[in-house]
């Protein structure tokens, strides 16, 4: 049984007839019943995906040439609408409701042939850090099955890791493609601000929320990427023209500028063994040639708490429109008035973070705390977004760590959330100042689990992250990366 490696290779193999779309598909079913327990999918779309790979098998044999993703299977986060398919963001709120429409970026790739396997599993509402905040329950890490696979998209990144598709897509609005791909040991992108449409993604905080990929090839990932990275009139918040000519990826055979952060380098919270592998790996940047200079950052502590602010304000705005009457669950309580009636509704619709983060958010927006929180927090951002225009100015890239820790336990954090939101110290900022990340698969550590390192081009350059990212996979992934084969 062919065994898939990369999207190239596999269309290789399909047109040499030694696999075909259906094999595929099967393939990654069984995989999916097998892994069953790890509860990365919500929904298998098993009819339609078989019946689509028989469809696109016919039309091979008849000698039509390929689409860029012709039989490539693909899961998408239960974030993305998919006309007639359910989406829920996890939430018993939208348990059972039915897209009415397509997400830009998902018709993109239907359009080139793309072969949709199902949904998965998430944070409710993407608000979280280890898939625990489910209504669906949560996911396993399938490295270790008493980890957490990171959050928010923590089912989109079990599902390529333990093979149940080719790539997945996420959403990422503080590290939620980044974080949980550091802790599956997979490539996971978060493109630059206005790069996708937002158009069909369910949103949490629209000034940060943007869609990203997983996959175990870089090449793969550049492809999608590519693919999706088109303009979309129903989302005027997109770059006029995002990158282009992401795939294939050029190689640049040249030295990068790199710097990194004192601050974040030298953290209290981050972890002994992964402040000096990413430590020992700069020193190598240096040996080869590259240029990687220590800078200061002094506004790293002040990321968090706006973030936080941030986020929860525009939350606690997107998600009123979860009431029961335009959207989401009716409670059968008979309510004594309308004020019951949305009282009974968010009550039972809510878990019990998207409840903390809507009152969170409401309060920061109120009379009197406005200026206190919410403008302060509006004008630290402005500080973060002109320090990293001028960072970019002198360099390619900056390098860090992705999550101070590698993959938590389960239940680890569960009794404090200030905690696990501190642990989000270095995947925040990009999303603060709209730029582009990745988490490189790089290293491995002592307690067997992967971690990655993260590398943020400024906004629009995601070639250039593209490039830095090819040549530090050649050259630095360490042989004892575990991956699940
Ligand atoms: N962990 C972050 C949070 O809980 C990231 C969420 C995300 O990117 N969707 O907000």
């Amino acid at each position: 049984m062919y065994v898939f490696n990369n999207i190239e290779q596999y269309h290789r193999q399909l047109k040499e007839g030694k696999v075909t779309c259906t094999d595929m598909v099967q393939e990654y079913l069984t995989q999916i019943e097998k892994n069953k327990h790890l509860n990365a999918f919500v929904e298998v779309y098993t009819n339609e995906a078989l019946q689509k790979a028989a469809e696109l098998d016919a039309n091979r044999n008849s000698g039509a040439p390929l689409k860029k993703l012709h039989g490539v299977v693909i899961a998408i986060k239960d974030v993305i609408c998919y006309e007639g398919h359910k989406v829920s963001a996890s939430s018993a709120i939208l348990k059972d409701f039915t897209s009415l429409y397509t997400a830009t970026a998902l018709q993109f790739l239907l359009d080139e042939d793309a072969i949709i396997i199902g949904n998965c599993n998430c944070d409710e509402f993407a608000m979280g850090s280890t898939n625990e905040n489910s209504v669906y329950g949560k996911v396993l890490n399938a490295m270790d099955e008493q980890k957490v696979p990171g959050g928010s998209s923590g089912g989109s990144a079990v599902a390529v890791q333990a093979n149940m598709c080719m790539v997945s897509l996420g959403s990422d609005t503080g590290g939620s493609v980044r974080q949980p791909a550091d802790f599956c040991g997979l490539i996971g992108i978060k493109p630059s601000y206005g790069q996708i449409s937002r158009y069909g993604l369910l949103a949490y905080a629209s000034s940060f929320d943007q869609i990203g990929l997983f996959g175990k090839a870089l090449d793969d990932v550049a492809l999608v990427l590519s693919l999706i990275s088109k303009n979309d009139p129903m989302d005027s918040t997109m770059e006029a023209s995002p990158s282009s000519n992401l795939f294939p990826i050029k190689e640049a055979d040249r030295k990068f500028k790199y710097c990194y952060f004192s601050q974040a380098l030298n953290h209290p919270s981050l972890d002994k063994e992964i402040q000096q592998k990413i430590t020992g790996l700069i020193e190598q940047l240096r040996a080869e040639g590259h240029t990687v200079n220590e800078i200061d950052f002094d506004l790293l502590d002040y990321i968090v708490p706006a973030y936080y602010v941030l986020t929860t304000a525009e939350a606690s705005s997107n998600l009123s429109r979860y009431d029961g009457i335009r959207f989401g669950h009716q409670s059968s309580i008979e309510p004594k008035d309308l004020s019951a009636f949305y009282f009974n509704n968010r009550t039972e619709g809510f878990g019990l973070e998207v409840k903390r983060r809507i009152m969170l958010g409401t309060f920061v927006l109120s009379t009197g705390y406005y200026d206190a929180y919410y403008s302060k927090a509006q004008k630290i951002r402005t500080l973060l977004v002109n320090k990293m225009k001028a960072i970019f100015a002198e360099y390619d890239a900056i390098l860090m760590p992705t999550s101070p820790e590698t993959a938590f336990n389960i239940g680890q954090n569960d009794k404090d959330p200030i905690a696990m939101y501190l642990a989000d110290i270095y995947t925040v900022l990009a999303n603060l100042a709209g730029v582009a990340a990745i988490s490189l698969p790089l290293f491995s550590h002592s307690n067997n689990m992967p971690f990655g390192l993260q590398v943020m081009t400024n906004k629009s350059e995601e070639l250039t992250l593209l490039q830095i990212s090819q040549q530090l996979l050649l050259k630095h992934k360490s042989a004892d990366v575990p991956f699940l084969s």
